[in-house]
């Protein structure tokens, strides 16, 4: 596969400084984007072709076109931070870029090269530096690339055109307030993966078929779903966008990655970090009923959630079918929060990077 340099378009009319820094003040989530975005097309007989940086606009898409139908849609995404003498480095792009692979291989896309990737990162953070919010808080540049079927028809089947997008969307501090835990509903009504489905996958379907789980989680009192497996619903998988750790002691534990959960960057990075700092990290099977007991019996002393976006996030209370109970008195645990603030001082620079995860531009 060959890797194509990306054509540099920047715009004529990027907003103002003052514009900028209005919008960097209280970015929240999702909700200002950069200036620029980074395109490649792919076109069966071609490859990957069309690298470009271009100005931030509107895409026009044909009522036919085949993701709209049948949502051969993927993404990922991952955060700039800015270090302490202003240069800014990415996290582990490399390990997005090749869940990006197996996503696309899931849905017979083609598999974009890890190079490309990363080049595509690069070259908008590169040119959209100033978007990186200042050293010192926990707000970051969320970069979100995707990529979609661009052909236009009904027909059902692999598309023979793709379009591989990067755009970057400021994050503000996701508890500007202080880290809180959030409560969670086991959801048993819902499924979001099944065996031999799409779980493992980084695509929209998984996150249209949580809305109405979110919903019903949201109509028990609590912020977040925790999704069982499809077949039982006993065995614990993950919570939202955001992977499970049980905290036994000085042990913790995540769910396996049994196919139908995704593999978190977060996730994995913590299973090494924890290790570093004396803590046993492990991979296993958590059931409903075992949460329940060992949090009544006082061995499973904390349960957090970690991705990118908050990083980590302290599990409260607990409400299920089979009863309500909460961790650590409903406060940030403290293993939860050493290696939440260990891993934060990596990602911005605060602390070495033994493990060579930030990606420096
Ligand atoms: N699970 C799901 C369903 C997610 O959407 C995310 C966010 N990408 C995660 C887990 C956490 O993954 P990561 O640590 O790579 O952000």
């Amino acid at each position: 596969m060959t890797t194509p340099s990306i054509e540099l378009k920047p715009s004529s009319t990027p907003l103002s400084d003052a514009e900028r820094e209005a919008i960097l003040a209280n970015p929240g989530f999702g909700r200002h984007f950069t200036d620029h975005m980074v395109t490649v097309k792919w076109t069966e007989g071609r490859g990957w072709h069309d690298a470009q940086l271009t100005p931030y606009a509107p895409l026009s898409i044909d009522p036919a076109n085949m993701t709209l139908h049948y949502a051969q849609e993927i993404f990922e995404g991952l955060k700039a931070y800015r270090r302490p003498d202003g240069s800014v480095a990415t996290f582990r792009p490399d390990a997005n870029a090749r869940r990006f692979q197996l996503s696309a291989r899931r849905l017979a896309m083609p598999e974009l090269p890890v190079e490309t990737f990363i080049d595509a990162c690069d070259a908008l953070v590169q040119q959209d530096k100033a978007w990186v919010p200042e050293h010192g808080g926990e707000a970051s540049l969320y970069l979100r690339p995707f990529m979609f079927a661009n052909e236009v028809g009904l027909g059902v089947r692999p598309a023979n055109e793709y379009l591989f997008i990067v755009i970057a969307s400021p994050a503000g501090p996701y508890f500007p307030g202080g880290v809180k835990p959030v409560s969670v509903w086991l959801s048993e009504n819902y499924v979001r993966a099944v065996p031999g489905g799409m779980g493992f996958a980084k695509t929209g379907g998984n996150y249209a078929a949580s809305l109405l789980a979110q919903a019903e989680a949201a109509a028990k009192g609590c912020d977040q779903v925790v999704w069982l497996d499809a077949l039982e619903h006993r065995t614990v998988e993950e919570m939202g966008g955001m992977n499970l750790y049980f905290v036994y002691g000085d042990k913790i534990v995540t769910p396996e990655l049994t196919g139908s959960l995704l593999a978190g960057i977060t996730r994995d990075s913590l299973l090494s970090l924890a290790r570093d700092l004396g803590y046993e990290s492990a991979e296993g099977r958590i059931t409903t009923d075992q949460w329940k007991r060992d949090t009544e019996n006082g061995s499973l002393t904390e349960v957090f959630a970690c991705g990118t976006a908050a990083v980590i996030t302290p599990v409260g209370t607990v409400k299920s079918t089979g009863g309500e109970w909460t961790q650590s008195n409903g406060e940030p645990g403290k293993v939860t929060m050493e290696l939440r603030k260990a891993l934060l001082d990596i990602q911005t620079g605060k602390a070495e990077d033994k493990h060579g995860w930030m990606h420096e531009l």
